[in-house]
Parts: structure tokens; C-alpha cells; sequence
């Protein structure tokens, strides 16, 4: 169990964006930013989006509200600081801007985050990088207003306060973290995700799975130590208003996920996987997540060799959504003590005519591996190019990332973690 507070917390925070959802909501925007009285705004998007015209477009439609709005299509997919730096210096030499739009997954929503923090407020991106990576420097100057548009659904980019990179010296995905780096706007169409291959589909749903699981599952907020005001963070642990979003997520994934993957022309389960996309980063942009988080940062960050169908060729790479899945199996094996209930629960959500016979520890990872198997997701990490050998390697890079394992509702070890990681080399 977490260590038992001596003065326990008996406040939770929520912030949200405001939301836009629906079919043509993306057509909107000029009016929307208009209403912040922006007169140049910049754009940002992926080439791979960008050929889709769907930035192209929202930036024509905001000069019927007089914006003169500029497309850059120069975001990396799983962005490094280099890639970061770059966005950041071409957005700093062109402006000044008044107001940003993000199009995109959530390379494209978190690079328009670090571009508008860094047009906004002084200094470079390692400044406001989490400790011990960064300097963990808080803006002191409000930012501009941004709209995020997500195009794939799941990284819940447009809901949360954070920001994730690879910073490449020294092979590790970090981030910043700062409620001024919440979007103002989300605007969530389900028509921008109609081209997605079925291979994103199913990472990214995944990626929304374990962000209601992880939330769900999440430390209560009451079990940390009482914060001071200036202290308090927007992740906070699991709290009522969270659940609820998490658990209404995970009844719309049990509904429309493996048909969203069968069929991207499923126009209903592709609106429910938009809806449970949302649902869930409202529930987890103030929770947080955990352990397969955590670990997903070292699983995508020292990949060689792995080209997953429905993405760009030129880099391996292995998505977001899928690094987060292929140990989570084990690691809600391991946390089931610390909240049995809830992860039963959980499992007859995402499984509503689950069999309810056997061990009910086992109910949460028999329901996740189902549904890994059936959408095609890889079995395990060996799957995807690691061996034993990197478990010392995966470890050190999990253990980075203490302010995902602080959520954890169980304490975590160095060997904990090496457990759950060699145990998820192959998951059936
Ligand atoms: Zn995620």
C-alpha cells in the first residue's frame, strides 16, 4: 500500500478546457477565436495531417472572421527537443502571433503548447522541462489562447496541462507540466478522424482505455498529504468527478472499439470513440495515470527497429497508445490489492458480459488481453524488439518518471517494476 498520510488531503481540483464536439465543429473556430479578438494566428500541424487539407481548411475558414491565419506543418511525430526547438524558433521568428490552433494528434497539440509557452514567456524549452530534467521554471506570463483539434482519438492532448517530448541526449521522454499549458478550446470532430488507419485506431483507443483505467485506478487524493495552495497540481489522484468521466468512457470503448478498428467507415462507433476519447481526458487530465504511462516512456523511448502497420515508415517507432497497453495487463495485476473493487468494476465496464467465475484479480488483465488480441495490438514487448536484457535499461527509464509513479494507488519498486516488465515479454 501508499504510505498512509499524516495529514490527509481533503480538497481535489478539476479544470477542464471548453469543449466544441461534433460534426462541422471545426469550421467554427474562426468565430471562436474572434471572440478573443485574434487577428494573426499561427496553425500547427503534422505533414501527414497536413495532406489531409484539414489545416489548410480551418486556416480559410478563419478569414471570413478577418484572421490571417499561417499553416506550419513542421511537427514530428513523437516530438524530441530538437524538433521542439525548431517549431519553437520558427514560430518566434514569424510572429507575433496572438493566438494558436493545434490540428493533430498529440505530437501536434503538445508542440503548440511548448510553441505558445515559449512566444508567450522567455527563455528555451530546458527551463520549464520537469526536474530533475528541466528546471521546472513556471510561466510567468499568461499564455496566448489555443484551440486544440484532435484528428486522432485518444491522447486527450486537448484536455490536459501537459506537455510530453524525447529529449534526445540523454534517451528520455519527459515533459513540462503546468496548468497555463491547458488548451482554451477543444474542438473534437468526429469527421477529421475518418481517414485513420485501423492501426492507429487501435493504438490510440488503447491510449484511451488505460487513461480511464490508470485515472480509475489512480491514488484517491484523499490518501496524499495535505497540499499548500501554491502547491497543488493539476493531477491530483482519483477523485469523484474523474470517475465518473472514466467510467463513462469505459462503457462507450466496450461498445465501439472493436468496430472503430474493423470499420473506419463506422461513422456511429467512430463519433463514441471521439465521445470516449474526450470522456476520458477529462477524467485523467486531473486524476493522472500510472504505471503502464510510466513504462510506455522508456518502451517508445528506446525503440530499434519497429515500423507498426498505419504510421510513417521513415522511423521505428512504437505508438503512444501501444507502449502503454503491452504492460498494462500486468501492471493492474499488481495494483488489484490495493483497490479490488475498482478493478473488478473496471473489468465489467470495458466487458459487460464478463464471466464472473475464477480469480477476480485476473478479470481486469483476461479483459484487457481479449481485446488486445482482437484489434491486433502486439503480444507483449518482446514483440516489439525487446529482450531480458533491456529490462535494466526499460527500469531506469520508468523510475524517471516519479511524478506518474507518485499516482500509482500501490508503492512501487525498482524490482516491482522489472517484474511487471518481464512478465509483459509476452502477454498470451
Ligand atoms: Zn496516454
Amino acid at each position: 500500500m501508499a504510505s498512509v498520510p499524516s495529514n490527509p488531503e481533503s480538497v481535489f481540483t478539476y479544470g477542464a478546457p471548453l469543449l466544441k464536439f461534433g460534426t462541422g465543429s471545426s469550421a467554427e473556430i474562426g468565430y471562436d477565436l474572434g471572440q478573443y479578438g485574434a487577428r494573426r494566428v499561427l496553425v500547427v500541424t503534422d505533414p501527414g495531417v497536413a495532406a489531409t487539407g484539414a489545416p489548410q481548411r480551418i486556416a480559410e475558414q478563419m478569414k471570413a472572421y478577418g484572421i490571417e491565419a499561417e499553416v506550419f506543418d513542421g511537427v514530428r511525430i513523437e516530438p524530441t527537443d530538437a524538433g521542439m526547438r525548431e517549431a519553437i524558433g520558427y514560430a518566434r521568428d514569424s510572429g507575433p502571433w496572438d493566438a494558436f490552433v493545434a490540428v493533430g494528434g498529440g505530437s501536434s497539440i503538445d508542440t503548440a503548447k511548448a510553441i505558445n509557452l515559449l512566444t508567450t514567456n522567455d527563455g528555451d524549452l530546458a527551463d520549464y522541462l520537469n526536474p530533475p530534467i528541466g528546471a521546472g521554471r513556471a510561466p510567468a506570463r499568461p499564455l496566448n489562447p489555443l484551440v486544440a483539434v484532435p484528428t486522432t482519438t485518444g491522447t486527450g492532448a486537448e484536455s490536459t496541462t501537459v506537455c510530453v517530448l524525447d529529449v534526445l541526449d540523454l534517451r528520455v521522454k519527459t515533459g513540462i507540466s503546468h496548468p497555463r499549458l491547458r488548451p482554451t478550446l477543444a474542438v473534437v470532430d468526429p469527421d477529421l478522424t475518418r481517414t485513420q488507419p485501423s492501426g492507429v485506431t487501435a493504438s490510440a483507443g488503447m491510449d484511451i482505455v488505460c487513461h480511464a483505467l490508470e485515472s480509475y485506478t489512480a491514488r484517491p487524493y484523499t490518501s496524499f498529504e495535505r497540499k499548500r495552495p501554491e502547491e497543488r497540481v493539476p493531477y491530483c489522484g482519483a477523485n469523484p468527478v474523474a470517475d465518473m468521466w472514466s467510467e463513462r468512457a469505459l462503457a462507450l470503448v466496450a461498445r465501439s472499439f472493436r468496430t472503430a478498428v474493423r470499420d473506419g467507415d463506422d461513422t456511429e462507433a467512430r463519433g463514441e470513440m471521439a465521445l470516449a476519447a474526450t470522456f476520458a481526458g477529462l477524467g485523467f487530465g486531473n486524476a493522472g495515470v500510472h504505471i503502464p504511462h510510466a513504462n510506455a516512456y522508456p518502451i517508445a523511448g528506446q525503440v530499434r527497429d519497429f515500423h507498426p502497420a498505419g504510421y510513417p515508415r521513415e522511423e521505428p517507432m512504437v505508438p503512444h497508445g501501444m507502449a502503454v497497453s503491452l504492460t498494462a495487463p500486468e501492471a493492474f495485476r499488481f495494483t488489484f490489492e490495493a483497490e479490488p473493487d475498482r478493478h473488478v468494476r473496471a473489468a465489467e465496464l470495458l466487458e459487460p458480459r464478463l464471466d464472473r467465475s475464477g480469480d477476480p484479480a485476473e478479470y481486469l488483465p483476461s479483459v484487457l488481453i481479449r481485446l488486445m488480441r482482437d484489434i491486433g495490438i502486439p503480444n507483449g514487448i518482446a514483440d516489439v524488439g525487446y529482450t531480458d536484457a533491456d529490462v535494466t535499461d526499460l527500469v531506469a527509464g520508468t523510475l524517471k518518471q516519479q511524478r506518474l509513479l507518485a499516482t500509482s494507488p500501490r508503492e512501487t519498486t525498482e524490482d516491482d517494476l522489472a517484474g511487471i516488465l518481464t512478465r509483459s515479454m509476452s502477454l498470451w
